[in-house]
C-alpha cells in the first residue's frame, strides 16, 4: 500500500500525524502542492513567501534523509489542486492520500473537492492543535469568550494531554533532495530559522530560559522575552503539541497556573486555537465580516493619507511610528505593538481594521488568517471576544508604560535620539519628525461617538 502525505500546514517530519500514521500502513510518499497564484490572492508577505521557500527545501532534506520520496509540484490556482492531486495519485500509484485537517472554510471547500475528485480516499487526521478545538459550552453550542473557553481548553488538555508523535523510521536509502522551485526572492528571511531542527532548538532554548519570567516581560518590546516561534507554528515548522510539551518537560505543573510564566504562555497557544476556533464555528469572520453583526453599521472614515502615515510609520507618535517602521523592516511586530498600532489605526484614525488586517498580511512573516482576524477584529471592538469600545488605547501613556527607557522607540526612530522624558513620548515639532496627525482627545470622543451611533 503507497499512502501519500499531502504536506500543508504541517511542514516537519517530527510529531508530523499524517506523516506516523502513513509510515504504520507502508510505503511512503510526501508531496506540497505549491499555488504562487493563491500567495498572490491571499497577499502573502514576501518575507513569508522566502521563509517558505527555505522552510520546504528543508523538508526536502529531510524526506531524503528518510529515504522518503518528496515532491514539490507547482498547482497553480488553489481551485486547480483537486485536479492536479488526482493526476500525482494516478502518476505514482497512490492508493490512499493522509493530510492534517484545516480549519478555515476555504480549505475545508478545497479538501470536500479533492475528497470528490481522487481516485482513492482522503484520509484528514487531527494535527497542529492541542485538541481543544472539540470543546462546547454545555448547551453544545461553541464558546464565544475566550476566559471560559480557555478554561475548559486546559481541562481538556489536562484529562488528555497531547502525546507528540515521533519522526517515521528511513523507508529507504537518502538521495540527493531537489531543490524548491524559485519563488519569493525579493525579501530574505534569513534572521528567521527555517529547519526544523534549528526551530526545535529555539523552542527548547525559550523554554528552559524565558518561559519563567514570560508573563513579567512579555510586554515590553525592548526586551527579547516572547518566543519568535510564530512564523514557525503557522507554517507548522513546529505544532503546538511540542510547544506545550517542551514547556511541561522544562517548568512542570507550573504551566496550569495562568499567573506563572509558563501559565501565561499556555494561556497564548491558547489564544491562538481559540482564533481557528472561532473561524471555524463562525466562518463569516474570515470572509471579511465583523462577528458582532452591527458593528458592520460603523462609519468608518477611512482617509487615504491618513492610512499611508500609519503604514510608514509617521504618525507623529511615536510608539505607533517605532512598531510600523518595526514590521516594516524586519516582517514582525511585537505583541503589545500590533494592539498598540491596531488599536490606533481604528480609535484614532477611524480607519476600517480590514485594512489594517490586510496591511499586516501583506508584511507579516508569520501572517496567519485567523490569529490575525481574531487580533484586528478585538482591537476594533467587533470580534468574539472584544475589548470594548470605550477602551480606547492612550498610545503616549502605553509608551511610558512599556517602553519606560525609551529604547525601543529610539532604535525605529532615530530621530528622536537625544530626547527623554516627556520629550521623547510628546515630541515638539521638529524638522524630521511629524506632529501628531490626530489628537488623542479628539479621537476618543469621535471613536465613542462612532460607537455609540449604533445603538
Ligand atoms: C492585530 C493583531 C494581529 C496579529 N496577527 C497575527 C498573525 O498574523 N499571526 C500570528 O501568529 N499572530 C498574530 N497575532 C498574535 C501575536 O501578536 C503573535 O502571535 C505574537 O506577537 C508572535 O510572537 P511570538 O512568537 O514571540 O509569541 P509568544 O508570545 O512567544 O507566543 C507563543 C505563540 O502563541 C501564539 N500567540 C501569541 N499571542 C497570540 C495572540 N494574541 N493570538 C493568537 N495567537 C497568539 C503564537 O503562535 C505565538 O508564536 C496578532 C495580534 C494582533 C493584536
Amino acid at each position: 500500500m503507497t499512502t501519500l502525505v499531502w504536506f500543508r500546514h504541517d511542514l516537519r517530519t517530527l510529531d508530523n500525524t499524517a506523516l506516523t500514521e502513513a509510515a504504520k500502513a507502508g510505503e511512503v510518499r510526501g508531496v506540497y502542492l505549491l499555488c504562487p497564484e493563491q500567495l498572490d490572492e491571499h497577499v502573502i508577505a514576501p518575507i513569508r513567501r522566502h521563509y517558505l521557500r527555505r522552510v520546504l527545501d528543508d523538508l526536502a532534506a529531510q524526506m531524503a534523509a528518510l529515504g522518503i520520496p518528496f515532491d514539490i509540484v507547482e498547482a497553480g490556482h488553489f481551485r486547480k489542486v483537486p485536479e492536479r492531486l488526482a493526476s500525482y495519485c494516478d502518476q505514482h500509484g497512490i492508493e490512499r492520500v493522509i493530510a492534517h485537517r484545516e480549519w478555515l472554510v476555504d480549505e475545508q471547500r478545497r479538501d470536500q473537492a479533492c475528497e470528490a475528485a481522487l481516485p482513492v480516499p482522503l484520509t484528514l487526521v487531527e494535527d497542529n492543535l492541542l485538541g481543544a478545538t472539540q470543546v462546547m459550552k454545555g448547551d453544545g453550542d461553541p464558546y464565544k469568550v475566550f476566559t471560559p473557553f480557555s478554561r475548559q481548553a486546559r481541562q481538556h488538555i489536562a484529562n488528555d494531554f497531547p502525546v507528540c508523535r515521533r519522526r517515521p523510521k528511513a523507508q529507504g536509502k537518502a538521495y540527493v533532495p531537489e531543490t524548491c522551485p524559485v519563488f519569493g526572492e525579493e525579501v530574505s528571511s534569513a534572521s528567521w530559522p527555517a529547519a526544523e531542527e534549528a526551530v526545535l532548538s529555539q523552542l527548547r532554548r525559550f523554554c528552559a530560559e524565558r518561559a519563567d519570567d514570560y508573563k513579567a516581560e512579555r510586554d515590553f518590546p525592548a526586551l527579547d522575552s516572547t518566543s519568535r516561534l510564530s512564523a514557525a507554528l503557522a507554517l507548522g515548522v513546529i505544532s503546538a503539541r511540542q510547544c506545550l510539551s517542551r514547556l511541561r518537560a522544562e517548568c512542570g505543573d507550573s504551566i496550569w497556573d495562568a499567573k506563572s510564566g509558563p501559565g501565561s504562555w499556555m494561556n497564548e497557544l491558547l489564544w491562538r486555537e481559540f482564533y481557528r476556533y472561532i473561524a471555524h464555528h463562525y466562518p463569516r469572520v474570515v470572509m471579511g465580516r465583523a462577528f458582532q453583526a452591527e458593528t458592520e453599521a460603523l462609519n468608518w472614515g477611512n482617509d487615504q493619507a491618513l492610512f499611508e502615515a500609519w503604514q510608514q510609520g509617521q504618525t507623529g507618535y511615536p510608539v505607533v511610528d517605532a512598531a510600523m517602521r518595526q514590521l516594516a523592516q524586519t516582517g514582525w511586530m511585537h505583541n503589545r505593538l500590533r494592539m498598540i498600532a491596531a488599536s490606533f489605526l481604528c480609535k484614532h484614525l477611524h480607519i476600517d481594521w480590514r485594512w489594517g488586517e490586510r496591511h499586516f498580511l501583506e508584511q507579516l512573516i508569520d501572517a496567519d488568517f485567523a490569529s490575525n482576524n481574531g487580533g484586528w477584529q478585538w482591537a476594533a471592538s467587533t470580534g468574539t471576544d472584544a475589548a470594548p469600545y470605550f477602551r480606547i488605547f492612550n498610545p503616549t501613556t502605553q509608551a511610558q508604560k512599556f517602553d519606560p527607557d525609551g529604547r525601543f522607540i529610539i532604535h525605529y526612530v532615530p530621530e528622536l535620539s537625544g530626547l527623554s522624558g516627556k520629550a521623547l513620548y510628546q515630541p515638539a515639532a521638529m524638522d524630521n519628525y511629524p506632529p501628531p496627525i490626530v489628537e488623542h482627545r479628539w479621537a476618543r470622543e469621535t471613536t465613542l461617538a462612532l460607537f455609540q451611533a449604533l445603538k
